[in-house]
C-alpha cells in the first residue's frame, strides 16, 4: 500500500505545503497548526414562550485554517488564534 497519503494540507497564509506532525526520539515536530474557525451570528432560541430566549454564537461557514509554523509566529496569525480560543 501507498503509505504517501491523500493528505495535501497547506498554509492558508503562504500557502506552503506542510507535513504532519513528525515524531522523533526527543519529542515530536508539530508540521502545522490547524484552526477551526469560520463566520458567526448571534442567534437565539427559546424553549417555551413564557421564557427568556437565550442568545448563543452559531457558526454558519465552519472554516478550517491551516498555518505552517513559520506563520503561526506571525503576530496576525497569533492574534486570529488567540482572539477565537478567547471566546466565552
Ligand atoms: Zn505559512
Amino acid at each position: 500500500m501507498d503509505s504517501s497519503g491523500p493528505l495535501d494540507l497547506r498554509c492558508g497564509r503562504c500557502g506552503a505545503t506542510v507535513d504532519g506532525t513528525r515524531h522523533t526520539r526527543t519529542g515530536y515536530v508539530v508540521g502545522y497548526y490547524l484552526l477551526r474557525t469560520g463566520r458567526t451570528e448571534d442567534a437565539s432560541v427559546r424553549r417555551r414562550d413564557d421564557e427568556a430566549p437565550i442568545t448563543y454564537r452559531r457558526v454558519l461557514e465552519p472554516v478550517d485554517v491551516v498555518s505552517c509554523p513559520r506563520c503561526f509566529d506571525e503576530p496576525e496569525v497569533r492574534r486570529l488564534w488567540l482572539g477565537f480560543g478567547d471566546q466565552r
